[in-house]
């Protein structure tokens, strides 16, 4: 008996769009990953310490998304080294800096593969 042809192209490739949907699917919540309420205060007091000023550029902005505006964006707080290789630095503030909103996306487009990369901030 023959046997039957591959099937090749049966599964038709996923959209980008779509792919990156069934990834946030997966993802799990802030707090799964992590950000619990021991990252939130040393997310706040780091911010606070550093004086309320991004890293990357210098701008000063705001704690609270509330109280951001166009020319202060929010600030967030980047572990230099990711919790995923490195749990244990994940509350270690030698680990932490404080980026704006914007510079942090930056940083995340890179991280994720989008960015040009070999940057190493
Ligand atoms: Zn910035």
């Amino acid at each position: 008996m023959a046997k039957a042809p591959p099937r090749i192209g049966a599964r038709p490739g996923l959209s980008p769009r779509e792919r990156k949907r069934r990834l946030d699917d997966r993802r799990l919540t802030a707090a799964q990953r992590g950000y619990d309420a021991a990252w939130r205060r040393l997310r706040d007091a780091v911010i606070v310490e550093r004086g309320l000023r991004c890293d990357q550029c210098k701008r000063i902005g705001a704690l609270w998304m509330r109280d951001a505006t166009p020319t202060m964006p929010v600030l967030e707080v980047d572990h230099i080294i990711s919790v995923a290789e490195r749990p244990d630095l994940r509350l270690e503030p030698s680990n932490l800096r404080v980026l704006c909103r914007p510079c942090h996306s930056r940083r995340t487009a890179r991280d994720q593969g989008f960015a040009r990369p070999g940057l190493r901030w």
